[in-house]
């Protein structure tokens, strides 16, 4: 059997060595040193350049080293022999709903306000916020969305959750549809974005949806910052309606010396760093995905171009 040939796109010095560490009969090209084209079965990547699909007329998959494929559906959209693959690991999933549980508490427990307290020697008590009061709304349901959800649902808070299917979680409510996120979005005195972004949810952060939160909530972004009308969101602070937001991802990365989210103390951020895929972890089931796709058999952790997620 001759076995597929991947090209790395990506970062080659990361995951050349821990692919060829799982694999050393199998054939890995970083992009510089490609070859005859006509050998490549399939990418690793996270952005990939058209042309360069144009150019591999043997292409047939597209492996996404992250969970976020909204870079990549596009393009096997109009590419139907093109399959897209993710990698799926426990391990990011767990620090993507690290971040979003950390980035929620440093505002509940008043953390950078008694960050500041200790820079003036002050000893003064906020009322402390209860998380049995407390309800915590989270958008997707998928791998992270439900990290996220028993996370919070471990410390105690009230936790509900939309996704596009129903799903059932045990002692979390959970919503579906336009009607269901409007009946979830009045309790959510936490907010937590944890959808893929997709044609549907491009831009679902609205002054709509915000305006529908109870006053004084707060937003916490592991998405994609095109999930989110920027100006909307600082509107919402501005008013009252948000006491504040945790952004991980903007809709332009890196945030725009200058933008409004900088200069707000009430916005704390994180420069896209919610996880970062390790290559060894992720190397067996690449490899196992690449000689399904030589066999013929069904490939694990596709991506469904039609649904875009
Ligand atoms: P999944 O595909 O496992 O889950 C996606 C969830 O979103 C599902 O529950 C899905 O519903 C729901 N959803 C999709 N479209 C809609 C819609 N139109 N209306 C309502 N719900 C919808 O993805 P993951 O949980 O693995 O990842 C989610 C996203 O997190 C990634 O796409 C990426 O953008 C982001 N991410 C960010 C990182 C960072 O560094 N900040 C790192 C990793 C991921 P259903 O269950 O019904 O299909």
């Amino acid at each position: 059997m001759t076995l597929p040939t991947l090209l790395i796109n990506t970062e080659p010095a990361r995951w050349l060595p821990a692919l060829r560490a799982a694999a050393p009969e199998m054939q890995f090209r970083p992009q510089a040193e490609i070859g005859d084209a006509a050998d490549v079965d399939a990418i690793l990547t996270w952005k990939v350049d058209p042309a360069l699909i144009d150019a591999l007329p043997n292409l047939r998959l597209l492996y996404a080293v992250g969970a976020g494929v909204d870079y990549l559906v596009d393009l096997a959209r109009t590419r139907p022999q093109l399959q897209i693959a993710r990698v799926v690991d426990d391990a990011v999933t767990g620090d993507v709903a690290t971040l979003a549980v950390a980035g929620t508490l440093q505002w509940f427990r008043d953390l950078p306000a008694y960050a500041g307290q200790k820079q003036n020697e002050l000893w003064h008590p906020l009322p402390v916020r209860s998380t049995a009061d407390t309800t915590i709304g989270i958008l997707g349901l998928g791998r992270i969305g439900r990290a996220i959800a028993r996370a919070f649902q471990a410390l105690g808070f009230r936790v509900c959750g939309w996704s596009r299917s129903i799903h059932r979680m045990e002692g979390v409510s959970t919503y579906t549809g336009s009607e269901g996120l409007h009946a979830m979005l009045p309790q959510a005195q936490v907010l937590v974005c944890a959808l893929p972004l997709t044609a549907e949810t491009e831009g679902i952060i609205s002054a709509q949806v915000l305006g529908c939160l109870p006053p004084k909530s707060f937003f916490v972004n592991v998405g994609r910052g095109l999930h989110v009308d920027e100006v909307a969101l600082q509107a919402a602070l501005d008013s009252g309606r948000l006491a504040g937001a945790f952004l991980d991802v903007f809709a332009e990365e890196p945030l725009a010396p200058g933008h409004s989210f900088w200069l707000d103390a009430r916005v704390q951020i994180t420069p896209h760093v919610a996880s970062r895929t390790r290559p060894s972890r992720v190397a067996p089931q690449i490899i196992d995905n690449l000689l399904r796709l030589r066999t013929g058999q069904p490939l694990l952790n596709l991506v469904r171009p039609e649904a875009g997620y």
